[in-house]
């Protein structure tokens, strides 16, 4: 990744990287300092378009006004509670959640890994005793602690971790003959992704997920919507999974919940709910009073600036500025998305296609190699939209893809 990029950073901030920070990560060797709205700036004075804002978190943009002032006034009252007091706004927000899902009741806790631990802890809870497996689907993603590692049917992020967590089978993402297949007596769940984020923006095959919701109905299982990508109106609708009206037992919320500040939940029904009894799980962090305000400023300015609609809007016009590529160059494939999440699949390795993005100041991502990933604000303007398509159509037309 290094080698393709501009470096503009300052070496000090690399250096102290290099000598103290945990090398999990591939960076690109630029620093940003500050963002508002689609724009951030680096450490030397550089504005970049964001396409791509806080890996899908700032829904709303960076530094959202609502969201900074929520948070400023809450930090500056109380910082943290735990779980063993009553918070009025932890309250507030599950009721806000509760109204725009399936009326059920909420589990808070800080990010999409732990919000889908806490839905396999509750699916094996719920079901009866010798029920425990949980049938995952491939090219989903499910987060990076070891049961959400083992949920995620991508044996790259398996390789050198095993053993791994007992109890998942895998299907291919849209094949239900295959899915039914793996049922047998100790299944007790279905997890998936409405829509596949990191596995490349892959919507669901028609009646696959109403297909999965009746084989759930069928034997008893309890149906998992990980929406943690996907969720809290990127789609241009509260939640996925009124998108395609099937209504799953339980969803997980992370990434976009919070406007940019880290928070996650687990929304279920208020028959199942009870089964997370106490004592069997927790968060010290979960639902705390600063995550529990920026997630009510959240939802309010979504509904105030009515962003809903405008996620459709958007979703519209980037087609109709994309799709001309995918017709007239012979390694860019399809446009697909819903909402504020669009891929854009390419014939060729996609890298080199951020790199030189980055250059002119657009910033996007590439996931399963070939496939251009944007994850823009709701709040995006028309005229950010068109510049930054400009900056994207160019790079492709001036790409000349490996043979
Ligand atoms: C990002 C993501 C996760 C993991 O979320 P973290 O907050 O990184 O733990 C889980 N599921 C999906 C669908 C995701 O996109």
């Amino acid at each position: 990744m290094t080698a393709t990029m501009p470096t503009s950073m300052s070496p000090a901030t690399t250096e102290l990287f290099d000598h103290y920070v945990v090398p999990n990560y591939g960076r690109y060797p630029v620093a940003l300092v500050k963002g508002e709205g689609s724009w951030v700036w680096d450490d030397q004075g550089r504005r970049y378009l964001d396409f791509f804002p806080g890996w899908g978190c700032n829904l709303l943009g960076h530094c959202p006004p609502a969201v900074v002032q929520a948070v400023q006034e809450q930090v500056a009252t109380l910082i943290h509670v735990p779980n063993s007091w009553y918070m009025e706004s932890q309250g507030r927000w599950a009721q806000l959640l509760s109204e725009r899902s399936f009326g059920g009741k909420a589990f808070f806790c800080n990010s999409g890994t732990e919000a889908n631990e806490a839905a396999i802890k509750l699916v094996r809870l719920h079901t009866p005793e010798q029920r425990y497996k949980i049938i995952t689907f491939s090219g989903g993603f499910h987060g990076r602690t070891l049961g959400s590692t083992t949920a995620t049917a991508q044996p790259k992020y398996h390789e050198g971790l095993g053993p791994l967590v007992p109890g998942f089978a895998y299907a291919p993402f849209g094949d239900l003959q295959a899915t039914r297949d793996l049922i047998d007596e100790q299944t007790a769940g279905i997890m998936v992704e409405p829509i596949q984020g990191e596995g490349g923006v892959r919507l669901p095959p028609e009646g696959f997920l109403e297909g999965l919701r009746e084989l759930a109905d069928e034997h008893g299982l309890l149906l998992v919507f990980d929406e943690v990508q996907a969720g809290c109106g990127r789609t241009g609708e509260w939640f996925a999974y009124q998108k395609f009206g099937v209504t799953p037992d339980i969803i997980t919320l992370a990434k976009s919940l919070c406007g940019g500040i880290a928070g996650g939940a687990m929304l279920t029904t208020a028959e199942i709910a009870p089964s997370l009894r106490p004592g069997m799980h927790a968060a010290t962090f979960g639902g705390n009073p600063i995550a529990a305000r920026a997630g009510i400023a959240t939802i309010e300015t979504i509904e105030r600036e009515q962003l809903l609609p405008r996620a459709v809007q958007i979703e519209k016009r980037f087609r109709e500025r994309l799709q001309p590529l995918v017709d007239e160059l012979p390694f860019v494939h399809e446009v697909r998305g819903a909402g504020v999440m669009i891929g854009l699949e390419l014939l060729t390795e996609g890298a080199p296609i951020v790199a030189a993005c980055m250059q002119r100041g657009l910033l996007i991502n590439c996931t399963q190699r070939t496939v251009i990933r944007l994850l823009p604000a709701i709040n995006l303007t028309d005229a950010e939209l068109d510049e930054g398509c400009e900056i994207l159509s160019s790079v492709l037309r001036e790409h000349e893809p490996a043979a």
